[in-house]
């Protein structure tokens, strides 16, 4: 039996966190994850680092949370934040009088904005509606869940935390009203994994109701889906938001070569309910015209939704739900050592970790004050080592590669370095290699092999989609058509076996492509989608469909 002081419960941006910071306070804790890195709603998010100007009017103190967080997330999370600034549009279907009450409100937060002419903002953003009446700049930026997660646990496991994913908490134990250790089932191996501990932290964000039923209490968690449009390309620089009251479908957010628009709200009975739908791809583009009129035109390349860990103790829903954070202590209810974080948003997620990790500090009587605000989740890359990686990765790739590997840089390049030495002693020198035994496997986020396998030997890989969420292999235009096949044959050549057999491994990693698919399958897209069909369907029989024809 391993024993720990802390469990924490769920492997999202805030139990990450919290690990994070309970090892930097140097509290023993143990985090379980039931899916791979950003399994849950932090990967399943609109990539909007708020600058609370969204909720000036409605939530202040949420604004006020939000530019705080915000600039010490633009300092500590250098390698996940991309600093855009943002947009606030009035456009000539929003009234006008909302203008004064959200500048108030804006103020009020201490957050700057600058209005600026529509002839200006049409300057810097060429694709904005030409009958835009006013436009406002505002510190919004961009802010990439998964590496944000996996930089959190980079650092926890610096300071001693241990983070096992695919290990689903089955059952919360207490002895004489206090907490005494969970057993979790690892999900890869089915055996089951007993932890002694004094102290649990819920943070499984919209599974945390089921969490807490787990220890026999009670919680008014309403998960609330949203789903959101992938477009192929980047046609915003800026976050751009609509100046009105939130409502659905109102703010894009550009996100690498991509840009994202969002979001809906709908009450759902079930945090994995995730697949989104038709009609909510087209009125999400109804709805975003306004800001973009050729938005019907733009090529959407997916659609995915998440669901919101929405706090609901007065039964409010949807909208009118807060979008604030509760640190819940559950010895008030009869259960000593268990502790929720509920709600929230990305954006708060190191403050809802401190919260969190205060409150146990003072049961555990820890005064190590919280240095998480002041330290870098990673370590700036050393010049030297970006040197050394410009001779073996594509160069215009080497920052955006140092950004996703952070502490995996060093390891990486030596890869690619002992692969560079193989393929000259051998001169099976690829022409697309870089410096020698290093191809580039995705073009569109221009991953080469080197990475692959990095990631791909962590004890903590076992598919082809658990390597996606950390190089972003295959989330581009080709969908994972081409560097799918690619990065499973290369794995097999260098001997590096995943859970599944290789063409089960495909067929994985296709299907979980296909369901952002589906509701968008109308024009190039669609073309491409055939193509997907006829290399993996026609050419490589991976469905089995010709055997049936054959007999
Ligand atoms: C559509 C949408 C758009 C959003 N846009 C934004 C935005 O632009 N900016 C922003 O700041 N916020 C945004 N949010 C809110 C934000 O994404 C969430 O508040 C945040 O990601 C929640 O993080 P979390 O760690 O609390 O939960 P999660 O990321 O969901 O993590 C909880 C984890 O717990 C795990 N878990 C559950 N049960 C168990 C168990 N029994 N054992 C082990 N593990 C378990 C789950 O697998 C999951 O990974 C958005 C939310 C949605 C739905």
């Amino acid at each position: 039996m391993l024993e720990t002081t802390v469990v924490v419960i769920g492997g999202g941006a805030t139990g990450m966190g919290t690990l994070r910071d309970l090892s930097m306070r140097g509290v023993p804790a143990i985090l379980l994850e039931q899916g791979g890195i950003a399994h849950g709603t932090s990967s399943r998010f609109h990539g909007l680092l708020h600058s609370g100007c969204r909720y000036v009017v409605n939530d202040p103190e949420s604004a006020h949370e939000c530019i705080e967080e915000n600039m010490i997330l633009r300092r500590i999370g250098k390698g996940c934040v991309e600093v855009t600034e943002g947009f606030f549009v009035l456009t000539p279907k929003d009234d006008s009088n909302f203008v004064e009450p959200w500048l108030k409100g804006c103020d009020a937060a201490g957050i700057k904005v600058k209005e600026i002419t529509p002839a200006e903002a049409l300057k810097l953003e060429p694709n904005l509606a030409p009958d835009i009446q006013r436009v406002f700049r505002v510190p919004d930026s961009c802010v990439d869940g998964f590496r944000l997660v996996l930089h959190n646990r980079m650092s926890a496991e610096r300071y001693g935390g241990r983070a096992y994913l695919y290990h689903k908490v089955e059952e919360i134990k207490q002895r004489n009203g206090a907490i005494c250790g969970v057993t979790a089932r690892n999900l890869m191996t089915g055996e089951l994994m007993e932890i002694a501990c004094r102290v649990v932290v819920n943070a499984a964000g919209s599974w945390s109701g089921e969490v807490a039923a787990m220890a026999g209490l009670e919680a008014a968690i309403t998960p609330d889906r949203g789903t959101l449009v992938v477009f192929n390309h980047r046609f915003t620089s800026r976050v751009i938001n609509r100046l009105h009251p939130s409502s659905d479908g109102d703010i894009f957010v550009p996100h690498g070569s991509v840009t994202i628009l969002g979001t809906t709200s709908m009450p759902t009975d079930r945090p994995d309910d995730t697949t989104p739908t038709y009609p909510e791809v087209t009125r999400l583009l109804e709805i975003g015209e306004p800001l973009f009129p050729k938005v019907h035109e733009y090529r959407i390349l997916r659609a995915f939704a998440g669901t919101r860990p929405l706090y609901t103790p007065g039964g409010a829903s949807g909208r009118k739900a807060s979008r604030n954070f509760n640190v819940v202590d559950h010895a008030a209810d009869g259960l000593d050592g268990m502790v929720s974080i509920f709600g929230g948003k990305l954006t708060t997620y190191r403050l809802m970790a401190e919260r969190v990790t205060d409150d146990v500090c003072r049961r555990l009587k820890v005064t190590t004050p919280c240095r998480t605000a002041e330290e870098p989740l990673i370590e700036t890359p050393d010049p030297a080592v970006l040197a050394r990686a410009a001779k073996l990765f594509p160069v215009r790739a080497l920052n955006l590669m140092a950004d996703r590997l952070g502490d995996d840089l060093t390891k990486t390049l030596q890869i690619a370095e002992v692969a560079a030495v193989a393929a000259k002693n051998t001169k099976n020198t690829h022409i697309t290699d870089f410096g020698g035994g290093n191809p580039l496997l995705c073009e569109c986020e221009m991953v080469c092999l080197a990475e692959v396998e990095c990631v791909a030997r962590d004890p903590s890989t076992h598919s082809l989609t658990d390597i996606r969420l950390r190089t972003r292999l295959g989330m581009g235009t080709c969908q994972g058509t081409f560097c799918s096949l690619r990065s499973v044959a290369s794995l097999v050549e260098h001997g590096i076996p995943l859970e599944f057999a290789p063409a089960d491994s495909m067929c994985r990693f296709l299907q979980e492509r296909w369901k952002g698919l589906r509701p968008v399958l109308w024009g190039q897209q669609a073309r491409e989608m055939e193509f997907s069909r006829a290399v993996y369907a026609g050419i490589l029989n991976l469905d089995g469909a010709m055997h049936e024809q054959n007999n």
